[in-house]
């Protein structure tokens, strides 16, 4: 038996103006077959999981490429097909396989290519032909096209986010794939389009409950697996959307109420998970006033993991308006800024201008006279097991104030507080930490922080699909429309 494994991911976020090329997967996350370290990244966990199962069978495993872009703008075409080949070249001289399993994020846009994932699969089972198995991984902030359903045996996405059980969905992708291989299922699919697009953390009610009764109900020997696709909004794809996927053992009608009724029960949260998100004057005014320090700003909408730039300035600047004179500030993405401050040299004090500047709706570029504390090449900051990289990376102070503030080279949002500590800064000393990050920073920030506000400064990230100018959707969601499903007025209270 031989298995193929592979990775090409990443999320596209078709209103930023950061476009992705090839040099944007050699910063982040480029493996040739060889070089996959023995960590995993949260879309090549499939590697880990197959290397833990596949050769213990007796099985061969051949790994080819795995390649991670950060969140951005739409990728380059060319870079796209050249990835894309250099895949499929690879599994083209690996056949005949049995199977192929993938690690791909599902959000993936090219110039082109609405559906890249879509485009890879059915690639991928031309090569293959009809009766190998193709398994993938997705994130949950995917797209989960008709054309992905059609062309693979079993499709599933990480249940938490944060997106703490990469790893375990790729070892349960790894074992249905291994169970199809032999012939001991036969993978099923519902999809149930829930018509809506939503954050949905699952650190929070409902979706908490909702998510361990997922688990719950795989317990069935019936069912396989159960997904929730819970969209991304930032991508103007036709498909775009919340989905509920389920397979089950060869029993479509099973398969079609769970998908029908657990999708409507996920409608039926809409406009009631996301957490509080406050305006950068009360976010301020309330870390002020707290006596739990360091106390955490999360600016979730300059999130470079949505695929914004990451150089808002909108909070530093309303902090400095209303009076905080001691902070640390995490990241703001300014190469060019890092440039000059790596060339003045630690312990230089200069004037310098940072931020701001990739876009119309992320504050202005804010000029300052600066000391640079701290100069790092080839930063990085920790993501669980993973390590992120952040580019050559500078702590500079802000003059007449305790404000440091982190510059990065490699876009970046936080995850942890060694992103402070690395830049010779100790996040616990400072009493407020203004990070951008949506949610997977929790973890690590509520270790030294106990009290984490979030904050909506307005942009950058196309956060309100009412007003978000989608070109390409191909049919009505919430909350662009109140009643996407035609309910009675009666239903519509209910759910
Ligand atoms: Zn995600």
């Amino acid at each position: 038996m031989r298995v193929f494994v592979a990775s090409l991911a990443t999320e596209t976020n078709t209103f930023s103006p950061v476009f992705t090329d090839l040099a944007s997967f050699k910063e982040s996350f480029y493996a040739p077959p060889g070089e996959h370290p023995a960590t995993p990244t949260l879309c090549s966990a499939p590697f880990i999981a197959c290397r833990e199962k596949i050769p213990a069978l007796g099985w061969e495993l051949i790994e080819g490429t795995a390649a991670w872009a950060e969140p951005g703008g739409l990728v380059n075409r060319s870079t796209y097909e050249l990835l894309r080949d250099e895949i499929l070249g690879q599994l083209s001289a690996a056949l005949p396989v049995n199977a192929v399993i993938l690690g791909l994020h599902g959000a993936m846009v090219a110039d082109g290519y609405d559906d890249c994932e879509g485009d890879l699969l059915t690639r991928v089972r031309a090569l293959v032909g009809p009766a190998a198995t193709i398994a993938a991984e997705f994130d949950p902030h995917s797209h989960l096209t008709a054309k992905r359903v059609a062309q693979a045996d079993i499709l599933l996405a990480f249940k938490e986010f944060p997106h703490t059980d990469f790893v375990d969905r790729a070892r349960d992708l790894v074992d249905l794939a291994v169970r199809h291989v032999q012939g001991e299922i036969k993978p099923t699919a519902a999809v149930f389009d829930c018509r809506m697009i939503e954050v949905l953390p699952t650190s929070l009610e409902p979706m908490r409950s909702f998510v361990d009764r997922l688990h719950q109900l795989e317990l069935e020997p019936a069912v396989l697996s159960i997904s929730v696709i819970h969209g991304f909004m930032a991508g103007d794809v036709p498909e775009m959307g919340t989905r509920l996927l389920v397979i089950t053992d060869n029993d479509q009608a099973r398969a079609d109420s769970l998908a029908q009724s657990l999708g409507m029960e996920l409608f039926s949260f809409r406009g009631k998970t996301r957490p509080p998100y406050i305006s950068p004057e009360l976010a301020i005014a309330e870390a002020q006033a707290s006596s739990l320090q360091p106390v955490v700003i999360a600016d979730v909408w300059d999130n470079p993991g949505g695929g914004v730039a990451g150089d808002s300035t909108l909070v530093l600047q309303k902090m400095l308006d209303m009076g905080v004179r001691d902070a640390a500030v995490g990241t703001i993405w300014d190469p060019m800024a890092v440039r000059f401050c790596v060339a003045a040299g630690e312990g230089a004090k200069i004037k310098l201008r940072f931020g701001g500047k990739a876009g119309d709706n992320a504050g202005a570029p804010m000029d300052a006279w600066v000391e640079i504390r701290k100069v790092v090449r080839d930063a990085v900051q920790s993501f669980g097991d993973s390590v992120v990289p952040l580019g050559d990376s500078v702590c500079i102070r802000l003059a007449d104030t305790a404000i440091d503030v982190v510059l990065n080279s490699n876009r970046s949002q936080a995850f942890a507080p060694d992103l402070f500590s690395n830049l010779g800064i100790d996040p616990a000393a400072k009493p407020i930490l203004l990070i951008k990050s949506t949610n997977h920073f929790y973890d690590a920030f509520a270790a030294i922080s106990q009290h984490i506000i979030y904050c909506d400064a307005g942009g950058p990230y196309p956060s309100d699909p009412v007003t978000n100018s989608y070109r390409k959707m191909t049919r009505p969601i919430w909350p662009i429309v109140e009643n996407p499903h035609g309910l009675t007025d009666e239903l519509l209270e209910i759910r």
